[in-house]
């Protein structure tokens, strides 16, 4: 689970809508394209990005099969007006959906929102369940509101009663403008924002009160579990300020979502297996990108972990995650 994929064409939404910076593509040369943001260079990405075959063969040569896809997170567009940010996710969605269905033992899809307008959003959301998707992927804010406030909850409560498993992925991150050297919207921002989401969830009591949708968080949760000390301290000493709105602790929700295992250390997904709980990682890459497990789960296999935890994290977990108990 966690790998992005993209259409090899994208129209030119920017012109479409007369407005915004809406990523389109430039391929500049063979085999490769130029993401571009309005007129900015955002980042050049290869063909694995967009064809289905290359990536296969990619994924095959480290013995995986299978690949769960969603857009990349510069795609959401929740900055856009909302009619339009639907046009584009149902564009990407039905792209997602073609694939799936060119090679259905090779892919499984999550659809992307309109979560900046409830009833848009909701209205996408029944679309893809009568599609057949499994899942969404949102981001960790939206347009830096947090995934605790009111508005998203009808979406959620919408995803438990579809059995729409919902992949919370870092974007849009939190004190980028103060920090664009050093990749650090990436290597700090990243694992922040994904804290502040599964910090919203729990603090909202969004998993409280929604104990059977499943949340999957990207980057092993972000900094989420490796300051899970800090948080539940927090949690006992502050309780006017961190149990106003849930009364239930951090720990308490601890083996109840899941993470990906895209840590690049094995001493830390050991620790992120022990407090999440081994039910509750999967082998998540962020392939097709630098940042991503690119090895596929070789360094994983090397940890000397017992089969019965590899075949948890391999496939059952994520299967898990997605359909339900099996
Ligand atoms: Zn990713």
């Amino acid at each position: 689970m966690h790998t992005h994929l993209l259409p090899e064409r994208l129209p030119n939404f920017a012109n479409k809508f007369g407005y915004g910076d809406f990523i389109h593509l430039e391929h500049h040369r063979q085999g490769f394209a130029r993401m571009m943001k309005g007129n900015a260079f955002f980042r050049e990405i290869g063909n694995n990005c967009w064809d289905p075959q290359v990536r296969i063969d990619e994924y095959m040569a480290y013995k995986t099969p299978v690949q769960v896809v969603c857009t990349i997170p510069v795609m959401f567009s929740y900055w856009a007006k909302p009619a339009d940010c639907l046009s584009l996710s149902q564009f990407l969605n039905d792209h997602l959906a073609g694939v799936v269905d060119d090679y259905p033992e090779h892919y499984i899809a999550l659809g992307t929102l309109p979560m900046q307008d409830t009833e848009l959003a909701l209205q996408e959301l029944q679309r893809l369940k009568e599609m057949g998707f499994p899942g969404v992927q949102i981001g960790s804010n939206v347009n830096q509101i947090n995934l605790s406030e009111a508005q998203f909850f009808p979406i959620f409560e919408a995803c438990q009663e579809l059995n729409i498993a919902v992949f919370i992925h870092p974007w849009e991150m939190m004190g980028q403008e103060y920090m664009p050297k050093y990749w650090l919207p990436w290597l700090v921002g990243m694992p922040a924002e994904t804290s502040r989401a599964v910090c919203s969830l729990i603090f909202g009591g969004i998993l409280e009160r929604l104990p059977k949708l499943r949340f999957c968080f990207a980057h092993a949760g972000g900094s989420f579990l490796p300051t899970i000390g800090r948080i539940q301290h927090g949690y006992e000493c502050r309780p006017d300020l961190v149990a106003i709105d849930n009364k239930q602790s951090p720990r308490h929700y601890l083996g109840k979502f899941w993470v990906d295992s895209a840590t690049h250390d094995p001493q830390l997904l050991r620790f992120i297996l022990d407090v999440a709980g081994e039910d509750r990682v999967c082998l998540g890459t962020d392939y097709p990108f630098p940042l991503g497990d690119l090895e596929i789960g070789t360094f994983i296999e090397k940890m000397n972990l017992p089969e019965s935890i590899l075949e948890k994290i391999f496939y059952k977990n994520t299967l898990e995650w997605l359909y339900g108990t099996m």
